[in-house]
């Protein structure tokens, strides 16, 4: 049975104040405001207080009736602004940008990347899925397979999990723990704390080197991830996405949150924050995630390098070489 205190995350509709003046009508210097003020809304840097069931999992945008078409027109806004930024970091060769997504099954990551970084030039964009480790990985420590992956200057990386997991579905099922060879002595009580500092040392040593994290958790209710799962059974198009084991990891929900909960609080910087993406309402929660990314690659103060007056001239002179021929 489904309980408010085992639902955590689940909490009363919330309307959004920041989408009242029609989006689609601002400047691109206002919607950067505008997507920076939404994203302060769920971003968690260091808050030893973190609860997750102060975050909401539904928040309607108050568009009304026009919903659907004014939540796709501000993401459009919200992606080509992407895409302009993502230029300039290619073209700046010197920042990149990780994103993280973590979330319970059925809470949308794919449908969120594919729909955020639509507009992204792939030759920019690098994507990795993280599914349980294989021999080989597990025969390394656990950041390795994710290292390999982080993004190269000028670049966008996005995990779809990470080694987040390793202080998720690895703490919740304990057995798994013990299947990762590590050495009996090490795994003691404080293997958690242990681990949530090495992953907030490693982002840091990320920051130091120009890679900003931006860490996504889509924060779905139990009750809308039921709907998905009905419906993923319901449309024979959608089958393809359901398990048996989607189901069996239902069953710990409550030990995932509180997972979370711990995750969320030991590991929110300053520099490599955390949003608590409300994730039932799709639309919205893919506008949020697009101003999360965009206030990052603000931060980068990202620039098309210029050219000094000797590279001026010698560019004239190649275009009189040009026009002569
Ligand atoms: P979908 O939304 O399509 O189900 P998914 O990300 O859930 O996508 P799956 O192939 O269903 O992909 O699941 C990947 C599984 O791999 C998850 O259950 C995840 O918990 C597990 N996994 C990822 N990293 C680790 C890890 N380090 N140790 C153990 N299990 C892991
Ligand atoms: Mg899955």
């Amino acid at each position: 049975m489904e309980t408010q205190k085992e639902n955590a995350s689940e909490v009363a509709p919330v309307k959004h104040k920041a989408a009242r003046t029609p989006v689609t009508e601002l400047s691109r210097k206002d919607l950067l405001a505008r997507a920076k003020k939404l994203a302060k809304e769920y971003r968690v840097t260091s808050d030893k207080k973190f609860k997750l069931k102060d975050f909401p999992t539904v928040v309607s945008s108050d568009f009304g009736k026009e919903e659907k078409p004014m939540a796709q027109s501000v993401l459009q806004l919200g992606v080509e602004t992407l895409a302009e930024m993502q230029d300039k970091l290619y073209a700046q060769d010197k920042w990149s940008l990780l994103v993280i997504f973590q979330a319970m099954d059925a809470a949308g990551k794919d449908g969120a990347i594919k729909h955020v970084m639509s507009g992204i030039n792939p030759q920019g964009c690098e994507v990795t899925s993280f599914k349980s480790p294989s021999a080989e990985e597990l025969d390394h420590d656990f950041l390795w397979r994710c290292m390999k992956r982080i993004p190269e200057r000028g670049r966008i990386g996005i995990f779809n999990r990470s080694y987040y997991e390793e202080v998720l579905v690895v703490r919740v099922h304990e057995a798994i723990l013990k299947s990762q060879k590590i050495p009996e002595k090490l795994i003691t009580e404080n293997i958690w704390d242990d681990r949530l500092k090495d992953i907030r040392n490693f982002e840091s040593y990320l920051n130091n080197n120009g890679i900003l994290v931006v860490k996504i958790f889509l924060n779905v209710s139990k009750k809308e991830q039921k709907k998905r799962f009905l419906e993923r059974i319901d449309k024979p198009e959608k089958n393809w996405k359901f398990s048996e084991a989607d189901l069996a990891e239902r069953k710990f929900w409550k030990q995932y949150m509180a997972a979370y909960e711990d995750m969320i609080k030991k590991t929110a910087t300053d520099r490599s924050p955390w949003y608590v993406v409300p994730a039932d309402n799709k639309p919205y929660a893919r506008i949020v995630i697009a101003a999360a990314i965009i206030h990052a690659l603000d931060s980068m103060k990202l620039a098309y390098p210029v050219v000094s007056e000797e590279q001026h001239l010698e560019l004239q002179r190649l275009k009189q070489v040009l026009l002569s021929e």
